[in-house]
């Protein structure tokens, strides 16, 4: 049969934390053409803790490539047209391995992991005035279990594996988009060991105004700068993709990796926020709003985090975003499947939900990894109050749900706040965009329009651009106008303002208390 003629293609591995996949993209048309996804396994081995395997992490990688590969050529669609490949990825997990084996010395440590609660405690109570933002001026992040200094501090302190490699020079660090790269360009025979700028400014270890590793907070965690990666921009030819045993199809092997975005950044990209003030918030297994505040960082009085939202290329500038980050959301809904079983599939909860279409005055704190954005409270735990004896799971599923856009308007408020200008409408992606009533309740509850691409894989396709704009590949020119075939879904506001106000008022009464339910 006839193979069709498409131009350059570009593909991109997203690594989330639920899961993986691998997706190809028209270079002229952002159309997606072909793509698979697989599940990754999380484990909690203590009450706190999250994990995930590397190795399973990285097979994943190769099953979605095989898979897709296989695909387009089902669909007659020439492998040799993929001309670069991006990594987008799950930002903050902590990865140490072996550079001689291969072999990771420890699990993943995921970003929603609080084992680090008590050093974090001992190094805020350090700081003059118990100050948790101590750290901020040169890394925009507070002190906190969510960045990957502590946790890599916590691996060297209690993996003798780690400990060992360290001293005999043998350990490397990266986020999950080191390791990915690392592996795809040769592992142990010659992988490259880099990372970029916005996974680089996760750490807690870099500056991010002038974007090199710091050697100050290198020495506030006691961490040897020579197991970092090294960092490079957002676009630019890192390494070639090498054959991999486990790789079954090699029809990858020669391209070029060519894009790096940790996943907020990309979805940034992919909905083509590139003007300063302009945001789009993310729903996965949390909620991440980041606006675009342009070549300067802007540092929040209200609790946000200033992160570095990309740099496309060696000699371009950096640009900069205020980041609401919220830890939980979709994971609430795999809390209610695996947890407590009131549901088997992501997709019921909608229905569920919708068959009462209201909470009852049942208010649901899912703070299960403390409180993020603007609280910032690592012993904030989960609390669901407001039960009566009529509450059902119904009326649950839909506090839940609610819980979601009472958190995306705690960062929208914080947001509108620091920039003075509040946002006119919201654009949307991720995994729990899929569901229609969660969309129309975060209109009601922002009362303000809520935006989304009927393209829902924006994480994807800003890996995807990156790695086609880089110097050396440019097939892709990331001009907006070159998408002029993006469509898109609008729910606007359907409830008044004071209702609307009412619920967000009673919301903040149940923050309130799960912060301070213990004393
Ligand atoms: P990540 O990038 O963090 O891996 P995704 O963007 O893939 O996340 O979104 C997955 C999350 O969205 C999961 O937590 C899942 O439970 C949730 N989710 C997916 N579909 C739905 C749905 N229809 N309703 C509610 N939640 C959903």
């Amino acid at each position: 049969s006839e193979r069709i003629v498409l131009g350059p293609l570009v593909a991109a591995v997203d690594q989330g934390t639920s899961s993986t996949r691998f997706l190809v993209f028209n270079a002229k048309t952002a159309e997606l053409l072909s793509h698979h996804q697989v599940e990754i396994k999380q484990s909690f081995p203590k009450e706190g803790w999250v994990e995930e395997d590397p190795k399973e992490i990285l097979q994943s990688v190769y099953e979605c490539m095989d898979r897709t590969c296989e695909k387009l050529t089902q669909l007659n669609i020439d492998i040799s047209n993929i001309k670069a490949i991006g990594v987008t990825n799950q930002r903050e997990t902590t990865l140490v391995w072996d550079k001689e084996t291969g072999e990771p010395l420890y699990n993943a440590i995921v970003w929603l992991d609080l084992r680090t609660q008590s050093t974090v405690e001992r190094l805020i109570n350090k700081t003059p005035g118990r100050n948790k933002n101590h750290l901020k001026h040169k890394t925009g992040l507070p002190i906190s279990t969510y960045f990957s200094a502590v946790k890599l501090r916590w691996l060297m302190d209690n993996v003798p594996e780690v400990h060992k490699a360290v001293l005999s020079h043998r350990a490397m660090f990266g986020t999950v988009d080191s390791w990915i790269i690392w592996c795809l360009t040769g592992g142990k025979k010659g992988g490259v060991h880099c990372t970029d700028v916005t996974n680089a400014s996760r750490t807690m270890l870099f500056n991010i105004h002038t974007l090199a590793w710091d050697p100050d907070l290198c020495k506030y965690f006691d961490i040897p700068m020579e197991i970092l990666p090294s960092v490079r921009s957002s676009s630019e030819i890192y390494g070639l993709m090498k054959i991999c045993s486990s790789l079954k199809s090699g029809s990858l092997t020669g391209i070029p990796i060519s894009g790096c975005l940790g996943d907020q950044s990309a979805a940034l990209v992919g909905q083509m926020c590139f003007q300063d003030g302009q945001a789009k918030n993310t729903y996965g297994t949390g909620c991440f709003l980041l606006r675009n505040t342009g070549t300067k960082p802007v540092m929040s009085d209200h609790g946000l985090l200033t992160t570095v939202a990309y740099k496309l290329g060696r000699d371009k500038p950096a640009f900069y975003a205020l980041e609401g980050s919220v830890a939980i959301a979709g994971a609430v809904v795999r809390w209610l499947k695996d947890n407590l079983g009131i549901i088997h599939a992501d997709t019921d909860l909608e229905k569920l939900a919708a068959a009462v279409g209201t909470s009852y005055g049942c208010y649901f704190v899912p703070a299960f990894s403390g409180l993020y954005a603007p609280y910032w409270e690592p012993s904030a735990r989960g609390i669901i109050c407001g039960l009566t004896q009529f509450t059902n799971r119904s009326h649950l599923a839909f506090a839940a749900l609610e819980a979601v856009c009472f958190q995306v308007r705690e960062l929208m408020d914080a947001m509108n706040q620091d920039s003075g200008i509040p946002l006119s409408q919201l654009q949307v992606d991720g995994g729990m965009t899929s569901n229609r009533l969660l969309m129309q309740l975060q209109a009601d509850i922002l009362c303000i329009p809520v935006v989304k691409p009927s393209m829902p894989e924006t994480t994807a396709l800003g890996a995807a651009m990156a790695a086609g704009a880089a110097e050396g590949v440019s097939v892709w020119s990331l001009s907006p106008e070159d998408l002029t075939e993006v469509t898109s879904e609008k729910f606007d506001p359907q409830i008044n303002p004071e209702e609307s106000e009412f619920r967000y008022a009673r919301w903040k009464k149940a923050v309130q208390k799960s912060m301070n339910w213990e004393t």
